[in-house]
């Protein structure tokens, strides 16, 4: 981009390092737990974490921070793994916090030589108890000057597994007066008897994520640790871990998360639409993660434009969704082949089109991109289908489409005028009939006749059956975590699936990837998941224009 684009607080910082010598070298890392899919929230980071490296020749590690045993898969490293990818970035090392725990029981064992550390008999309620309020002190554990070696010989049988889930803690020593709850002498490790999704059952004991996220960073050699706003109370404590340990000083840096309009983003609340079955899965294209994304129809390149756009605060803020539908659009609209599909077809038969005949019309694939898209042939006869929508009995004012008496352009074709129309006997109309201007063929138009309206179309005879999905808002308040079970926020109406569309015949080619613009109807995409041979489906990506945006206008 030849554009000048000005520093984020965080780049800036880097930048300064650099020039400074503070830092000889970028080193980031993005550190999921891997606990769930990852979601836009996680776009953010990975954009930021990537970018403050890729902007001076550094590095990122993909760590997985999988220091809790009981709610991890690999289901979810493998979901994560293809997701980063997806969104286009490559990581130099794929780490795994639990590697390291022989070498954080290590630091353990050196915290306790130095009388920094102590194993702890009161139990989680003791501790919640003696920890004291912001205003009030904690009480000392009578366990706290126990001495190094019965420290290390209790930690070693916390190690072999001679006490139950629950029993002992490690604790840091520190101070249980400090202004700052976490720095009162706050867990290290707990007892689980638990099978870990890499480990296996070698551990039983598992250290707690501020004692193994700074050290993981440390011993990676991060440089800027980048993480969320709500990590900043423990950043004494993750300094102080680093300093006692004289390992690799990583700093900690924090910015807001993101958060979004008309969603939630935490993964817990995702996990449970998809336990409860409000969702498809993970990948349900409704849902706020990059899978579901992808799967609507979504291009890496606005997820990271939207990053881009959006930039990085130290203040909470929450970010309106249609700027992200902008951003999806924004993209689309260079690539998309447009299709001519009817969504809700409506017979026309053109009366004094000669029977039997057919013609091609040349129609473009992106008139946005002429060079890119070239043209296609679109068959036309003489009967066709149109939308439903296009066609109206008793003419509204300013209505420019069909009616009786009424004369449009058949987009690529010709100019038509309705003469008349058939009902059936519960009074629906199922055929309209009309004529067409055989001198007014697109391109060599010579018939003089000016025409409003445009409509799409598709020739019956070589029309392809497909089942879209349309897609509203899963949510329908702006912030359905504000109060009370979001799940009450649900919109009932945020899947509309239409069974029989009508499609171009070239749509038979259609390929997982490939980004359509169905013409008047927005940006649609195959689903790969629930498409079958002789039943493709395909998603709404977004419309075509921000319908919301509009309904908001009108009040
Ligand atoms: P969640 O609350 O959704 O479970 P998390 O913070 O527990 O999120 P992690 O897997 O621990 O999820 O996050 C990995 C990285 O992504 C962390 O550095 C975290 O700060 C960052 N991250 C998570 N959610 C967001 C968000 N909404 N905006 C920006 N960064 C986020
Ligand atoms: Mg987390």
């Amino acid at each position: 981009m030849s554009e000048e684009k000005s520093l984020n607080f965080l780049e800036e910082i880097v930048a300064d390092d650099l020039q400074t010598g503070r830092s000889t070298n970028v080193h980031t890392r993005f550190p999921p737990e891997p606990n769930g899919y990852l979601h836009i929230g996680h776009a953010k980071s990975i954009c930021l974490n990537f970018g403050l490296a890729d902007d001076h020749g550094g590095k990122t590690n993909l760590r997985f921070d999988d220091t809790n045993p009981v709610t991890e898969d690999t289901e979810y490293v493998e979901s994560i793994k293809a997701d980063v990818r997806w969104l286009g970035f490559d990581w130099e090392h794929e780490c795994y916090a639990s590697d390291y725990f022989p070498k954080l029981y290590e630091f353990a064992c050196a915290l306790i030589r130095k009388g920094l550390a102590y194993v702890d008999d009161s139990s989680s309620e003791e501790i919640a108890a003696a920890k004291g309020t912001p205003t009030v002190p904690g009480r000392e554990s009578p366990c706290r000057n126990r001495s190094v070696t019965e420290n290390l010989e209790l930690f070693e049988a916390m190690k072999t597994g001679a006490f139950r889930d629950g029993e002992k803690v490690l604790r840091a020593k520190i101070d249980m007066s400090s202004p700052n709850m976490h720095m009162r002498d706050p867990i290290m490790y707990r007892i689980r008897h638990v099978h870990h999704h890499r480990t296996g059952d070698t551990w039983c004991i598992y250290p707690m994520y501020d004692f193994a996220h700074g050290q993981s960073d440390s011993l990676e050699g991060i440089t800027h640790s980048v993480c969320t706003l709500e990590f900043e109370v423990h950043r004494p404590l993750y300094n102080w871990y680093i300093a006692k340990l004289g390992i690799f000083p990583t700093r900690q840096f924090e910015f807001a998360r993101l958060n979004m309009t008309y969603t939630v983003m935490s993964k817990r609340k995702l996990l449970q639409l998809v336990q409860e079955g409000f969702v498809d899965g993970w990948d349900d294209p409704r849902m706020p993660t990059i899978s579901g994304m992808r799967r609507r129809g979504y291009t890496p390149l606005s997820i990271r434009n939207f990053c881009d756009r959006i930039g990085v605060q130290r203040r909470e803020n929450i970010i309106d969704v249609g700027l992200l539908e902008f951003c999806v659009r924004e993209d689309l609209n260079r690539i998309a082949l447009r299709r001519m599909v009817v969504l809700d077809p409506l017979k026309m038969v053109i009366t004094n089109y000669p029977a039997g005949q057919t013609e091609e019309m040349d129609a473009e694939n992106n008139p946005e991109a002429p060079d890119q898209g070239g043209t296609r042939k679109l068959p036309f006869s003489g009967e066709l289908w149109i939308e439903r929508e296009d066609f109206m009995e008793v003419p509204a004012k300013k209505w420019f489409r069909l009616a009786p008496g009424a004369v449009v352009r058949l987009k690529n074709a010709y100019i038509v005028r309705c003469d008349d129309f058939v009902k059936n006997e519960q009074g629906e109309v199922i055929e309209i009939r009309c004529s067409y201007i055989p001198e007014s063929r697109s391109g060599q138009d010579t018939s003089g006749i000016n025409v409003k309206g445009t409509i799409h179309w598709v020739s019956a005879a070589t029309a392809i059956r497909a089942e879209v999905r349309l897609y509203d808002r899963l949510f329908n308040v702006e912030d359905p975590s504000a109060e009370g079970d979001f799940k009450n926020f649900l919109n009932p109406s945020s899947l509309d699936i239409i069974s029989q569309a009508v499609m171009e015949p070239s749509m038979a080619e259609a390929a997982p990837g490939d980004r359509f613009q169905f013409i008047r109807k927005g940006y649609f995409s195959l689903d790969e998941k629930l498409s079958h041979s002789g039943h493709p489906v395909f998603n709404r990506t977004v419309t075509l224009k921000d319908g919301w945006a509009k309904e908001a206008k009108k009040g």
